[in-house]
């Protein structure tokens, strides 16, 4: 299988060539970008598989940047940027980026993602095909019979849950925030059903426990939303209940 190509758009030379030595020695292939314009030419003349993106460009913000791809291209955006107010944070994943990453951040965790937004990747490559099954871990959700099941056993979730697990399975790896959720289950994102959303949130997360009260399908991102988690292993073998 050949390497990804990644998009390094970054104006501090110092983080540019920290980004890039880190692809060169994991055996990716890597564009760099100083501006905004830059990365959008190159966005569209090379067709790369991943975009890490700072916000802070000296040409242009990088959420416009965002939303100039996003007219053309699914392709995974991944957010790397200084500023840490979660109002910037979500705007990227609004404007469509995948994920954020918080200046500064460690090499392993920027492989980590750069992992999860090319396995998403391949999911969404895959999309023409019709994919009725959800598989994760010991989470199976059948979407022509709208039902979901744990470890084996059917979970018994209100139309509400089902739809906002649904939501998460079909984006995941992504960070939904919670006006796109809202957006998504009752077609406004106002605040009464923000305070709706924790709700349900907290009443399916609870369903997706195991024996030992931990969940570990859904992860919260405080003050900006929810992410499907791959969770590694098939469940198999947990017959015991
Ligand atoms: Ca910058």
């Amino acid at each position: 299988m050949s390497k990804a190509t990644i998009l390094v758009v970054e104006d501090d030379p110092s983080v540019r060539n920290l980004i890039t030595t880190t692809l060169k020695m994991y055996g990716y292939g890597f564009l760099t970008a100083g501006n905004g314009q830059s990365a959008i030419m190159q966005a569209a003349s090379h067709n790369p598989d991943v975009i890490f993106l700072d916000l802070g460009l000296p040409d242009m913000d990088g959420v416009d940047v965002i939303r100039r791809v996003r007219e053309w291209s699914e392709l995974p955006i991944i957010v790397i940027s200084a500023r840490s107010e979660e109002t910037d944070k979500i705007e990227a994943l609004d404007a469509g980026a995948d994920d954020y990453l918080t200046k500064p951040f460690s090499v392993e965790e920027l492989l980590a993602r750069l992992r999860v937004s090319l396995r998403r990747l391949a999911l969404l490559k895959k999309a023409g095909e019709p994919c009725p099954t959800f598989i994760n871990g010991g989470l199976v959700i059948d979407f022509p019979a709208e039902t979901v099941t744990l470890d084996g056993r059917e979970l018994h979730l209100t139309p509400i849950e089902y739809k906002l697990i649904s939501l998460l399975a079909k984006n995941e790896g992504k960070v939904l925030t919670y006006p796109y959720i809202t957006k998504a289950i009752w077609g406004e994102s106002a605040e009464s059903e923000m305070a709706s959303l924790r709700v349900f949130m907290a009443t399916l997360r609870k369903k997706l426990e195991d024996k030992e009260g931990s969940q570990k399908f859904i992860q919260t991102h405080i003050g900006i939303g929810y992410r499907m988690l791959k969770v590694e292993g098939t469940g198999a073998g947990r017959e015991d209940g």
